[in-house]
This record gives structure tokens, sequence and C-alpha cells, in this order.
């Protein structure tokens, strides 16, 4: 099986990571088409990729929009849908692969309806395994869902680690450690005293990738490399005692696997989100893809060091999270997502974000609470944490981070 006559949906179409697949979907000439493609409130966009595209169906996450969308759309056979509920729906409809490509929470539950009723899942969406990891894991298995890892750590882990020849057994029995590597973002040689200072605009200049402001604010306070160490215990069934992170700048190597006879395999590419779209949209097979040929050579050095976990809380704050089994992952995804928002607003300083995540976690005793069940318990947890992450935002934060 290649790409060739695939249908896909691409949930969260209008995005860093919808937009690389709806690239390879257009370089792909035909081959490759679409189902379903949905955003949350960029009805233009949407709209003018529906019709680029040729899309049978399109939903709208703000309910709000569900007019002007049919207005922009309105002289083609594309139907459209609206809400919370629609992407749901959405997700039910029968294709090859959706890309889950959501970000946040707000993916949860449109990524649990995909994995419940597609043959497979590519997961760019790395707040849906951090939010119910357990309970996502078991109902892919369940329902005989492939999840395939966007994430381009995740998708060279799965590349060192075999490719399909892995996801048929799992066998991890001969694999000693898991690797993956931080770039270590715009701040890496940052003092803390200068870290207090950044500015949004500072935060989402990502040296290496480029992305959505979210996941490159994450990257910024290292909280991205926690969200990922916690998103591979679920997605490869790992303990936490044998997964690490490294920090390596150049953004070359994306994740090492170190057998128990000390050999590492390592997977290597120029960052550029493409590549593990392309691992995914064409799994078993590789594809072409415009990504940029490596030269070793020219880069001339690769290097790498330990994540600074007093600069960097979160590093520290994602060990203990994948030492407990507790809800303190969902936890702290969800107070992640509202300190991010709240210094995108600049109504928080940098530093505050992790404080603010760390003290939500302590305050909800997320090492002692279960992990979710299921999705309500997750999304009332995740509800829970807003709140009270929203509630130390609104106070003198300073005081917090200080
Ligand atoms: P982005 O902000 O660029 O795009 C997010 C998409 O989700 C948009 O289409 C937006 O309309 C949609 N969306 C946002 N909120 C929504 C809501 N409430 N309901 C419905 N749709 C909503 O984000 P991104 O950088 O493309 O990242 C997407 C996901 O992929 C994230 O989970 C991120 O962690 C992960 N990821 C991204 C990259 C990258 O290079 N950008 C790399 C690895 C993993
Ligand atoms: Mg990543």
């Amino acid at each position: 099986m290649s790409t060739d006559g695939r249908t896909i949906s691409v949930f969260g179409a209008t995005g860093s990571v919808g937009a690389s697949t709806l690239d390879l979907v257009r370089r792909a000439d035909g081959a490759m088409r679409i189902d379903t493609l949905t955003a949350n409130t960029s009805v233009n966009d949407l709209a003018a990729l529906a019709r680029e595209f040729d899309a049978h169906h399109v939903v709208i996450g703000d309910a709000a929009s569900y007019g002007a969308l049919k207005d922009a759309l309105s002289n083609t056979g594309t139907t459209i849908a609206a809400g919370a509920e629609a992407l749901c729906e959405a997700a039910q409809r029968p294709v090859d692969l959706v890309m889950a490509a959501i970000v946040g929470a707000a993916g949860l539950a449109p990524t649990i309806a995909a994995v419940r009723n597609q043959p497979l899942v590519a997961l760019a969406n790395k707040e849906t395994l951090v939010c119910a990891g357990a309970f996502v894991i078991a109902e892919a298995a369940r329902c005989r869902c492939l999840l395939i890892p966007v994430d381009s750590e995740h998708s060279a882990l799965l590349q060192a680690l075999g490719g399909p020849a892995f996801l048929e057994n799992r066998d991890l029995s001969q694999v000693a450690e898991l690797i993956i590597t931080a770039s270590g973002g715009p701040f890496l040689d940052l003092g803390a005293a200068e870290l207090a200072r950044v500015t949004p605009e500072q935060a989402v200049a990502h040296p290496t990738w480029s992305m959505g402001a979210k996941i490159s604010v994450d990257s910024a306070t290292l909280m991205n490399k926690a969200l990922e160490l916690i998103e591979a215990k679920h997605l490869f069934s790992v303990p936490a005692g044998r997964l690490r992170a490294v920090v390596h700048p150049q953004s070359i190597i994306h994740g090492l696997v170190r057998y128990r006879d000390g050999s590492v395999v390592a997977q290597m590419a120029n960052p550029d989100m493409r590549a593990p779209i392309a691992f995914a949209l064409g799994w078993p097979d590789r594809t072409p893809t415009p990504v940029k040929p490596l030269d070793l050579a020219e880069i001339g050095t690769l290097s790498f060091h330990e994540p600074d976990t007093e600069r960097f809380p979160a590093m520290r704050l994602a060990r203990q999270i994948l030492e407990s089994d507790g809800g303190a992952a969902t936890i702290c995804n969800a107070a992640n997502e509202v300190a991010v928002a709240a210094f995108l607003d600049r109504r928080i300083g940098f530093a505050d974000i992790v404080a603010i995540v760390e003290r939500t976690v302590a305050e909800l005793d997320g090492f002692a609470v279960p992990a979710p069940a299921g999705l309500e318990d997750a999304e009332a947890l995740d509800t829970e944490a807003r709140g009270v992450a929203a509630r130390f935002a609104a106070t003198d934060v300073s005081r917090i981070a200080g």
C-alpha cells in the first residue's frame, strides 16, 4: 500500500501541521483524496482549502461561524457542519486515514472518535495522549486502530524500533532506553533573570522548527519535551526509567533507541515536519518528499547536553509525572494550555507558565488522584484544572515564579 488512492481527513487543516499535510497531498497530484477538513475559527482559510482540495465535508469548531462558512462555500458540493459534536461525527466518516492535528485537549474527543472508527490515525495532537494516554491507547488496541505518531521524535523512535515490524508485536525486550531530542528552544542559553523577561514574540520564534504558537511556547519552556516524554510512555508502553530527553540544538537527530547490546539506532532528517507526516501518510511505505536531503558534512557538528532542570523546571515536573500513574498529566496539560494562552495574551510572564502548572498539579493533588478512565473523566479533570490554573493566572503571578 502507498498513498495512492488513499482518502484522508485532516482535523486542524488550517494549522501548521495541517498545512504541511496538505502540502504533501497537493504534491501527490491527485493520488490522495480529501474527505473532511476542519478548523476552529478560520472560515476563509478553511473555505479556500475546501475549494482547492474539493473536500466532501468541512467542519468549523466555532458554531457561530456556521453561516459565514456556508456563504463562503455556496455553489460547491461540500457539506458543512459546525460545533464540537460535529467534529466527533466527522471523525466517524469512513476514510483510509485521519490526520489528528487539532491543538490541545480540544482534539481529545474527535481523536477518540477517529480511533474508534478508523483503521489508521496519524497523531500530531500529543495533548490527547498526555490528557488521557492510557485510555486512548487501550481504545486503539480494542478497536484495532493503528496510531502512527507524527511528532518528529516519536516518528523517529518508531522508525528506529523497526517501523511496521515493531508494531506487529511491540516487543521491547531488546531495548534498554528510548531517547528523544530537544532543540532546547530559543532561550537555551538565557539565564533565569533574562528568562523572566522574554516576550511572546521572542518565544514563538523557534530556532529550528516552524510551528503553531502554542507548541512554540511549549518548546521555549521545554514543556513540549515534558509532554513528549509522557506521549512516548503511552505510545510505546515503556516505563519511566527507560525514557530520556537530551538537548540537541541542531534538531537533526530526532530520536534514538539504545539496544541492550550497547548499539544505538538514531533517526535523522533535516527539521521539516513533512518528513514525519509523510511517514504516517504513506504507512507502511516510504514516499518521496520535498524535505531537503541531509548533508552531514555541510552541517559539520552535532552537539548534545543534559537539559537544565533549574532553568527549565518543566523537565523536573516531567520526571515526577512520568513516575506516577495518577491524573497529574491531565492536570499538567490543562494548566499549561491556560498558562500559555495567558502568556500569549501578556497577562503573565514567561516564568509564570510552568510555575502555574506546578501549583495547579499540587493544588489538585495530581499525583494522588487517579488517571482518567475514560473521555468524561478526562474532560472533568481537564475542566477542573483549567479553573484552578485560570485563578492562579489572574492573581499576582510574579510572586509565584519569584
Ligand atoms: P496550530 O495552532 O498551527 O493549528 C491548530 C489547528 O487546530 C488549527 O487548524 C485550528 O483551527 C485547530 N483548532 C484549534 N483549537 C481548536 C478547537 N478548540 N476546536 C477545533 N479545532 C481547533 O497548531 P500546530 O502547530 O499545527 O499543532 C497541532 C498539533 O500538532 C499540536 O498538538 C502540536 O503539539 C502537534 N505538533 C505540532 C508540530 C508542528 O511542527 N507544528 C510538531 C509536532 C507536534
Ligand atoms: Mg516534537
